[in-house]
């Protein structure tokens, strides 16, 4: 008997040696709910192991008009943060996230970020959006698709997290630092991808490519404005444009309406139709493809 305890005490004591350093014990974690899955990529790069993540809007969902599960809101009476980013669903849901959850500390991952005007029917006509050319006050929620901005957000995200857990403040300006490292390696592949690009025109259906325009010095061409169908004369209009700016692919989100975009691709004589998915969990996959995508539409 002592035999076998003394055993599983070294066996014990080698396999603790053998972990990498943790400074608290597992069940300690600290629990973050997050508004979209690309922005629980970032929060799981700074927090590793020492956070526990949940996504309000998953993959296949539209964070536009997203109501949140009954288990999401358990979860979320888990958590000790929650990031925005400033998706819509936020403006109905966020304050009954704060009235059912008042320990709940929300954190605005986007402060202080600059943001481009939204899409509208005036600006898609010139294919791009330019100071003073939105008539509203809409700005442009898909900011994760921009490398500049996300390191912001994570340095916002990794501050919160070392004020929420400050005996680990190190470990996660550590994780942080690497981010920052891949999101710039990431950019310098979108960029390598982009160079040399024989057209600046692109069409997708959904306008969320709006800060890869901006971000690297193209033009969004849009099927929806303000997350609409187009009325058949606007439709007439997006086929013109199409023609004009010589557009071989149309991007189009998984599951929305596939017949408009081969109604358009036929019209337009467009080659390829993409489909992608906004609400990807893999981040740098997500660029990557966005990278590969317009490579083959600009060139
Ligand atoms: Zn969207």
């Amino acid at each position: 008997m002592k035999k076998i305890l003394l055993l599983s005490a070294i066996l014990a004591l080698v396999l603790t040696g053998c972990a990498s350093p943790k400074p608290q014990d597992v069940p300690d974690k600290l629990t973050i709910s997050v508004s979209i899955l690309p922005q629980q990529w970032f929060v799981d790069q700074i927090g590793g192991d020492r956070v526990r993540t949940q996504a309000m809007v998953g993959s296949g969902h539209d964070p536009h008009t997203y109501e949140p599960s009954p288990q999401q809101m358990t979860n979320l009476a888990d958590s000790e943060l929650y990031f925005t980013i400033g998706v819509e669903f936020e403006s109905v849901w966020l304050s009954r996230f704060e009235s059912a959850n008042p320990n709940l500390k929300i954190v605005d991952s986007a402060a202080g970020i600059e943001r481009i005007p939204a899409l509208n029917a005036s600006n898609n006509a010139e294919g791009t959006v330019e100071e003073g050319t939105n008539t509203g006050t809409e700005t442009d929620p898909h900011t994760w698709f921009s490398p500049s901005r996300m390191k912001q957000m994570s340095q916002t995200m990794a501050e919160a997290m070392q004020e929420a857990d400050p005996q680990n403040a190190d470990y996660y300006q550590s994780n942080l630092e690497t981010l920052l490292v891949r999101i710039d390696a990431v950019d310098a592949e979108v960029r390598n991808q982009l160079e040399g690009s024989k057209r600046d025109h692109f069409m997708v259906v959904h306008p969320a490519w709006g800060y890869v325009a901006e971000d690297y010095g193209l033009h969004m061409l849009a099927v929806e404005i303000g997350g609409n169908e187009p009325a058949p004369e606007t439709l007439s209009e997006i086929i013109t444009l199409a023609k004009e700016y010589e557009i071989n692919t149309l991007v189009v989100e998984k599951g929305s309406n596939v017949r408009l975009a081969k109604s358009i691709t036929e019209q337009a004589g467009i080659q390829y139709v993409v489909e992608w998915d906004p609400m990807a969990y893999d981040w740098p996959a997500t660029m990557l493809m966005i990278a590969e995508t317009l490579h083959q539409a600009l060139n």
